[in-house]
């Protein structure tokens, strides 16, 4: 089998000849390993690309990102971003001060974002490169995680708590806007989504807050990621444990899990409904020793099964994150005893 034909058959729930390994999220990672500076892919996105595909010789995901920047919404919309040379882009100035202000605030266009433009650019060109082989998608995230990005996260906590009513008009702004970025993504090839929520883990909220404040948002994005023929894929970061059953309402083309959650646990709420990816630390891959990895991939394969899984990291593979490391979660799918 061919690399995106093995992710297809995890999508689909049929036998693939082993199991598929997806990053999930190795762009901001690969750039770093390949010696490129994070503000040198920003500045020159040829050089981006090529690091893309230099880090895929080594480690050969069967599918991987080839849009990576999920910030870029947050600038278009009017936050200050700023780019450390070996590290995430990080907001440091919120679009509003007050709720109040979301009347004022405009659905960017996007194609006067030079930012949102060379990533969507870029995101065309590996496509081409690599979507004869690879299952290739593109990394947003979701409209709860962008309204905190605008308003301050911390802020947007205790709006759930004092002013809920008027939190859901920022919530829906967002919405909007990556309706727009979704339009777009359609134009560059590429086979899906991955849509991230990393704000909606039980660290932040409750399962009643995940249901008012999320859930409608998310179900309402995926489906119409489906019905633009693209892959509705979703990432929620930290512990989802009390929130499966809500996941699959939701019901995403895959879930990527974080490794608070328990694999066997998780398969038996969403197997058959909801394929799954997960969930190797990603503490382990920037810590860890290729042999910590290679245990961990396989306690995940074992866990999980042949159908309806795909292994890969439980979130971002860290920036510094060793090649041997990554190499070590890429090979593990390959050894005779799993
Ligand atoms: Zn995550």
């Amino acid at each position: 089998m061919r690399p995106r034909e093995r992710v297809e058959a995890v999508l689909n729930f049929t036998q693939p000849d082993r199991i598929p390994v997806i990053s999930p999220f190795q762009g901001f990672w690969a750039i770093v390993a390949s010696g490129l500076k994070v503000t040198e892919a920003f500045a020159v996105p040829s050089k981006a690309a090529e690091s893309q595909i230099r880090m895929l010789e080594m480690a050969p995901f069967d599918g991987l990102e080839v849009f990576w920047d999920w910030l870029t919404p947050a600038e278009a919309c009017g936050c200050k971003v700023v780019f450390p040379e070996e590290g995430n882009p990080a907001t440091m100035d919120t679009a509003i001060k007050s709720l109040s202000e979301v009347d004022k605030l405009e659905v960017p266009d996007i194609r006067r974002h030079a930012r949102s433009m060379d990533d969507l650019n870029l995101a065309t060109h590996l496509n081409k490169r690599l979507c004869m082989d690879r299952f290739t998608y593109i990394t947003l995230v979701l409209p709860f995680t962008l309204a905190g990005e605008l308003r301050g996260v911390e802020k947007m906590m205790l709006d759930i708590l004092k002013k809920p009513a008027e939190l859901h008009p920022l919530i829906e702004y967002s919405q909007k806007v990556l309706e727009e970025y979704l339009k777009f993504a359609n134009d560059t090839g590429v086979d899906g989504i991955f849509w991230c929520d990393p704000v909606a883990s039980a660290g932040l909220i409750s399962p009643k807050q995940f249901r008012s404040f999320t859930m409608p948002y998310e179900k309402s994005l995926l489906q119409k990621t489906r019905e633009a023929d693209l892959k509705a894929l979703l990432h929620i970061c930290g512990n989802t444990s009390d929130r499966l059953d809500a996941i699959l309402e939701i019901s995403p083309d895959l879930m990527s899990l974080d490794c608070a959650v328990d694999l066997t646990k998780a398969m038996k709420a969403l197997y058959g409904r909801v394929p799954i990816m997960g969930n190797v630390s990603t503490t382990d891959l920037f810590l860890g020793k290729p042999d910590d990895i290679r245990a961990a991939s396989k306690s995940c394969m074992k866990s999980a099964g042949m159908r309806g899984f795909a292994l890969g990291a439980a979130c971002d593979i860290p920036i510094g994150s060793p090649i041997e490391n990554v190499k070590a979660l890429c090979n593990s799918v390959l050894e005779k005893d799993t």
